[in-house]
């Protein structure tokens, strides 16, 4: 028994699943997980002493790579000014003038804790300054684990959601609309069927949680319009593409292809807090000042705006230049085309999607047309993609446990970290083939 199985079982005893979050159980692709004592730049070590090439990233947050000496030192000096103090602070306003410098139609912004809190006021606001209820999202998109949002497509395209979970009321889930991302019609279908009842769509900015799958050419825009048409917000939901996919985020990914879309409310989270809980609901002034203490909109925080991680998120997007992204970028061109060569050289059908510097992998046959939506998403070969992960896990990579993510690489992905990807993928490949 390794110190990983010694330390699972015990966790399982106290912590349902062993884990804090359910994707760290390994349950789609089997096996212990490995329990992280340090990291730092590419690379995370577990209890046993065993050191892999990360690919995780903490989800998305250590954009420059884990422990970065420079964010450990803000850290450090602004734990010892105190933990918490519930006032608000200079280095909130700070945190919040650098992403409204950076990020497209971000006028005000509110800090919170969690990416779940910051999607959760953005349809707060959506609903108190339209005076409506309903909430459009798409199939395969997660904003986190509010009740409203764990909703999942009923029986046709205009009709209301049915619970995503166990313990979301059927009435909350009613309230929104699902429909399949990339596709015109169904997104006409729901404001024809229900006109001037809709406060907002709600979309990733570029779909990542069921693997990387951006929108098509225009279609951002056809939803900020028709949601304009009809007296309804766009919510662009940048938490995992904010500062991420680019130095602008998804934003600045379509403005530069020639397709600046402003969103009217973006919600952030992971980078800016860059390893600690920061997010952020940002966009239009008129709507972020619906807030309370200003407007009829309620929302609080005892943690939020917390000095220890508004410095961490201060620090990691000071440090974040374009010098950090060309490594990103760099990077994650590399481990993609490796994997690529690698998985076609096996015979192991695949795509390779991208939204800015963000990329995944598909396994299986029903993929190679490409990936626009969850239902072909939820075709991919997931056994395969199992086999792939446990080899690279074998060989010191450490992928997302599971074929539905990102692969996230960082800043501090050198040329050492991917020859020693590069190096694990022939075998990795084999397995997925066989
Ligand atoms: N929105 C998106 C696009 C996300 O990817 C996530 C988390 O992965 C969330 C919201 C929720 O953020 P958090 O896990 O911080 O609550």
């Amino acid at each position: 028994m390794t110190r990983n199985d010694e330390l699972f079982a015990r966790a399982r005893e106290v912590i349902p699943g062993g884990v804090d979050s359910p994707v760290r159980a390994y349950g789609s692709v089997g096996g212990t997980p490995r329990f992280l004592v340090s990291a730092r730049g590419a690379y995370v070590t577990d209890a046993d002493g065993r050191e892999y090439v990360d690919l995780i990233a903490s989800w998305g947050p250590a954009l420059l790579g884990h422990a970065h000496p420079e964010v450990v030192a803000a850290v450090v000096e602004a734990a010892g000014r105190g933990l918490s103090f519930g006032a608000p602070t200079p280095a909130e306003t700070e945190l919040a003038e650098l992403i409204r410098t950076r990020a497209p139609g971000v006028e005000k912004l509110r800090l919170v804790s969690t990416g779940t809190e910051a999607t959760m006021t953005a349809i707060r606001l959506a609903r108190g300054f339209t005076g409506r209820d309903l909430v459009v999202k798409f199939s395969g998109h997660y904003h986190g684990h509010s009740d409203g949002l764990l909703a999942q497509a009923g029986s046709g395209l205009a009709t209301f959601a049915l619970p995503g979970s166990a313990g979301v009321p059927e009435a909350i889930a009613a309230q929104t609309l699902v429909v399949p991302y990339n596709d015109r019609d169904a997104i006409t279908g729901v404001f024809a069927a229900h006109p001037g009842r809709i406060a907002a769509i709600i979309t990733e900015a570029a779909g990542a949680n069921m693997g990387v799958v951006p929108p098509a050419s225009g279609f951002t825009t056809f939803l900020a319009e028709t949601a304009h048409a009809d007296g309804a917000l766009l919510i662009s939901d940048e938490v995992l593409t904010g500062f991420r996919a680019g130095p602008a985020g998804y934003a600045g990914v379509l403005h530069d292809a020639g397709e600046p879309v402003v969103a009217d409310l973006v919600t952030f989270g992971k980078v800016i807090g860059g390893g600690l809980p920061v997010a952020a609901v940002g966009g239009r002034a008129d709507v972020l000042d619906m807030l309370a203490p200003t407007g009829p909109v309620y929302q609080a925080g005892t943690l939020s705006g917390n000095p220890v991680a508004v410095a961490a998120g201060l620090a990691t997007l000071r440090l974040a230049d374009a010098d950090a992204y060309r490594r990103l970028d760099t990077a994650a061109r590399a481990v993609a085309d490796a994997a690529s060569a690698a998985l076609g050289a096996a015979g192991v059908p695949h795509a390779v999607q991208w939204a800015g510097t963000l990329f995944s992998v598909f396994f299986g046959e029903s993929v190679t047309g490409g990936v626009p939506d969850y239902e072909t998403a939820t075709g991919q070969d997931t056994a395969a993609y199992g086999r792939f992960f446990h080899a690279m896990l074998d060989a010191g990579v450490s992928l997302p446990p599971s074929a539905f993510e990102a692969w996230f690489v960082t800043a501090a992905h050198d040329d050492a970290a991917i020859e020693r990807i590069v190096a694990a993928l022939p075998a990795a490949a084999a397995a997925a083939a066989e």
